[in-house]
């Protein structure tokens, strides 16, 4: 579904991304684990195109991301094109981002009514279905502000999913949860996982990434230092900064 050629990111003198490769496949769960500062947040905003990359290259479904080839070479896409490309990935934030003025309703249908232009009754009677798959049927009506964190961040995650998207990007979706909620957010992405959404998720929960991922990521300075399955990523970790980093956080 997604591939990531030598991806390079930089914020003036400071190398953000140097050089990430790894791909994605269809129904798979990619945990990308790592210390502060190490790329995972620039890395799921380079592939939403919400930053621009000054090396390598993106595709999704084979298409090369923000880019087109011509006779001279490559040229930046128009915006418009980027939003259609934007608009087969969904973006869940730690930060919810929800609008407080629309009711959680409105929160979901409001894109696929607006921008892919689903007609409202099918728009609605699809996120009614959504809300109830992540357990808040009964909140269709109210406002953000009404919800728990869990509550709201669920929501959000039904609004990613509203849309059809080809992949879903996580980015720390339960750290800015109280521990009590973070639980009920994890398994709505676990049932996600396990109903075939393509996801990357950027996590500081181990057990999420060993049981749920297919494959984790570790990156560190802008680099992916190990790119393994689960499994062997946990119980037999090659690099020494894995080794150290899974000790400390576990
Ligand atoms: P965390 O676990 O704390 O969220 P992270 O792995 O998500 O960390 P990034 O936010 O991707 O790390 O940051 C990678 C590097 O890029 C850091 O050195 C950071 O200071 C730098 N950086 C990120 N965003 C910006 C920005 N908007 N302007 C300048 N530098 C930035
Ligand atoms: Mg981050």
């Amino acid at each position: 579904v997604l591939q990531v050629v030598g991806v390079r990111k930089e914020y003036g003198d400071n190398v953000a991304l140097d050089g990430v490769d790894f791909e994605v496949h269809a129904q798979e769960v990619v945990a990308v684990l790592g210390p502060s500062g190490s790329g995972k947040s620039t890395l799921v905003r380079c592939i939403d195109q919400l930053e621009s990359i000054e090396g390598g290259a993106m595709y999704l479904d084979g298409e090369l991301l923000g880019y087109e080839r011509h006779r001279d070479g490559i040229r930046p896409l128009t915006d418009a094109d980027v939003k259609r490309q934007q608009r087969r990935m969904g973006m869940v934030f730690q930060q919810f981002n929800l609008f407080p003025h629309w009711t959680v309703l409105r929160n979901i249908t409001e894109a696929p009514i607006k921008v892919h232009g689903v007609p409202a009754g099918e728009a609605k009677a699809r996120a009614l279905e959504l809300l109830n798959r992540v357990g808040l049927a009964d909140k269709a009506d109210a406002h953000p502000r009404q919800l728990s964190g869990g509550q709201q961040q669920r929501v959000a995650i039904a609004r990613a999913v509203a849309t059809n998207p080809r992949i879903l990007l996580f980015d720390e979706p339960t750290s800015s949860l109280d521990p009590e909620l973070v639980d009920e957010v994890l398994q709505v992405m676990k049932d996600l996982a396990e109903s075939g959404m393509t996801m990357i998720v950027v996590t500081h929960e181990l057990d999420f990434a060993r049981h749920v991922a297919d494959r984790c990521v570790f990156m560190a300075d802008g680099q992916v230092i190990e790119d393994r399955p689960s499994t062997e990523f946990f119980d037999a970790p090659r690099s020494t900064r894995l080794r150290t980093f899974l000790t400390r956080t576990a």
